[in-house]
């Protein structure tokens, strides 16, 4: 992951990407896009480090009460010289103030686990951090110029994208309850959305070749688990980052209504034909792989 964040600061090797008048217009300036840095040298990785190191001596983190953006887990702030990072105080409050995190559950079989949800807090909490820290080291680098884009993603967001990269997948609760009392789930990002959510980005999701039938897989106990023990961590300094994919055995297929944009290219990168094929077991109520 070193190479994504030496890739993002090297704005000098970011290219321009070619858009025409009328996204220039929407987008409200020019637009760049950069790629990961493969084997990133010594002095790469140590400038990161440093970065990273210098950073923490800037930043301010600070909680809010996120009430009704439960959504948002938390956002940053500020300018150059003064980056903030703002996280959201339920979750401060479940992980270090003994508020309980199954406190909007609904009465269910077998029940929601307390333990478990304060661990999926935890988890979640340590993803936004780190989510935030990418923004932050834009920001303190290049603000107020904008995010620049991966590759072809049709998104500029260098938090999510790096989560993407990072899971495979985002990984949030599938529901607005706090503390996440059911599970975590896992879906593609950017998935697709509304044209009306959609303003600032690249290209409509068909064009892209998203289509309209996103997919959200349940992420198993274990998988959060193990980020609290030695042993997984041994694994990951042996093995690399493919330890951070959460196996994909269950998941729910939705078929959104959604509208393209005016402009799309007749153009369409992936399939041409945007129904969704039925996967051999999906039943009813679209589960389409059981164990
Ligand atoms: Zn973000």
């Amino acid at each position: 992951m070193i190479g994504y964040i030496v890739g993002m600061l090297d704005v000098p090797s970011h290219k321009k990407i070619s858009i025409t008048a009328k996204t220039l217009k929407r987008l409200g300036g020019e637009v760049y896009w950069f790629e990961r840095k493969h084997n990133p040298s010594q002095v790469e990785r140590q400038k990161v480090w440093k970065d990273l190191y210098e950073l923490g001596n800037k930043i301010m983190w600070t909680e809010k009460d996120m009430t009704g953006d439960k959504q948002v887990h938390g956002y940053t702030t500020g300018d150059k010289k003064s980056p903030e990072i703002v996280l959201d105080e339920e979750h401060i409050n479940i992980i270090c103030r003994e508020v309980s995190p199954v406190q909007d559950a609904i009465d269910w079989t077998p029940g929601s686990d307390e333990e478990s949800a304060r661990l999926r807090v935890k988890f979640n909490l340590a993803t936004t951090m780190v989510h935030e820290v990418m923004h932050a080291l834009w920001r303190c680098r290049y603000f107020p110029h904008v995010e620049p884009y991966y590759r072809d993603t049709r998104h500029a967001e260098l938090g999510f994208q790096w989560e993407q990269l990072m899971y495979s997948g985002v990984i949030e609760g599938p529901t607005t309850d706090r503390g996440f009392p059911y599970i975590l789930s896992t879906y593609q990002w950017p998935e697709p959305e509304d044209e009306e959510d959609n303003r600032e980005a690249l290209m409509s999701h068909k064009k892209w070749g998203s289509g309209n039938v996103p997919r959200e897989y349940a992420v198993e106990m274990s998988f959060i688990q193990n980020f609290f023990t030695l042993d997984f961590w041994d694994e990951v300094d042996r093995y690399g980052s493919s330890n951070f994919f959460p196996l994909k055995r269950l998941g729910v297929r939705t078929v959104g209504k959604f509208e393209y944009w005016k402009s799309e290219s007749p153009t369409i990168r992936g399939p041409a034909d945007p129904t969704p094929q039925s996967p051999d077991d999906a039943d009813e109520r679209g589960i389409i792989n059981r164990h």
